[in-house]
């Protein structure tokens, strides 16, 4: 008979848990979530000595560079050093264990190449950034020196329904949906012309997946390649609304009126960052020819899967 995997995913509640956990259910796995505080090490212990994995997904941590920048010990607390004591006890109950870690495209932040493949000079601009480094940069010591079978998964932007409004893609997505439907008016963005390589999540955890499933671990980019600014975005969405829009002005004076000439998107310095990195594009050839895997969400699908979930919330909202 065939042996029922089990499988430790920390982040379980997050958006990118929600779609792995319903890969996962899909393909028959015993699944267990953590969800409570990863810097408490001894809930770490006891969660791996009573899941017994066979692989570990390690999807938890502070996700937003907002808080990440904001709170820099307990990020590297949370992101790294949490992540290495998971690494470090699932090894001890399982030495054949298969680990993935959700690393990031911020690693690269201060890169100057784009699009960033495996090998691109490594430069993090902050904590969060510093902290999945760290995290990577001991998983491939681990591998290469212990022979521990463990994977850095280099994830881009990645989006979602689930995404939380902190990220600029369900702030644009949500608050158009609004204003479609009459109950806010003005959506007010930092960087219109900031440029992101964004996907949709379940497309990334399907590769985290995939990483697990090979003969021997690696580090892979993850990403489509494409890139697009957050005005794109805002065009798609506006788009799919059926709000048409007309941008005039540049730079903190920018706007987009609607047919009748009401402004509906405008700058407001306040969300501008205050250091906008480089573009953030990746290079998926690697996880294209050695793992088989490609995104099958377009952009303009992944805007669209978005707005449409989002118009559907705003219509609740309407008594
Ligand atoms: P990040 O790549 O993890 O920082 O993801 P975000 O979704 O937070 O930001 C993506 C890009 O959108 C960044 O370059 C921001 O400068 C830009 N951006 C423009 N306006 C906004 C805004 O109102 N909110 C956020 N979060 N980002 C914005």
């Amino acid at each position: 008979m065939l042996k029922i995997k089990r499988a430790l995913v920390t982040g379980i509640t997050g958006q990118d848990g929600f779609y792995l956990s319903r890969l996962l259910q899909d393909k028959g796995y015993k699944i267990f979530g953590f969800t409570g505080d990863l810097g408490d090490a001894g809930a770490i212990i006891r969660v791996v000595e009573e899941s017994q994995p066979d692989e570990v997904y390690n999807l938890g941590g502070i996700s937003d560079l907002g808080s990440a920048i904001a709170n820099p010990e307990r990020t590297m607390k949370i992101n790294y050093e949490a992540a290495i004591n998971l690494l470090n006890q699932s090894r001890k109950v399982n030495p054949n264990v298969q680990f993935c870690q959700a690393s990031s495209a911020e690693i690269f932040s201060k890169s100057n190449s784009a699009p960033q493949d495996e090998n691109a000079v490594y430069g993090p601009a902050n904590p969060y950034g510093v902290a999945k480094l760290r995290v990577q940069q001991e998983i491939k010591r681990q591998r290469d020196e212990e022979g521990i079978f463990a994977c850095s998964a280099i994830l881009y932007n990645h989006e979602s329904p689930r995404r939380s409004e902190k990220f600029v893609t369900k702030k644009i997505t949500m608050t158009l949906a609004k204003i479609k439907l009459g109950l806010t008016k003005i959506l007010e963005l930092g960087n219109l012309n900031a440029v992101r390589d964004w996907g949709f999540a379940g497309d990334y955890m399907e590769a985290m997946w995939i990483m697990l499933q090979q003969d021997k671990p690696d580090d892979y980019v993850i990403a489509t390649g494409i890139p697009h600014t957050v005005k794109d975005f805002v065009n798609v969405a506006a788009k799919y609304l059926g709000i048409e829009l007309a941008w005039e002005g540049t730079g903190e004076n920018e706007v987009a009126k609607n047919s009748s000439g009401e402004i509906v998107v405008k700058v407001n310095p306040e969300f501008y960052r205050p250091l906008e990195q480089n573009a953030v594009i990746g290079d998926n050839s690697k996880a294209k020819s050695v793992l088989g895997w490609e995104p099958h969400t377009s952009f303009k699908e992944l805007v669209e899967l978005m707005t449409e979930e989002d118009l559907k919330y705003a219509k609740t909202l309407i008594q």
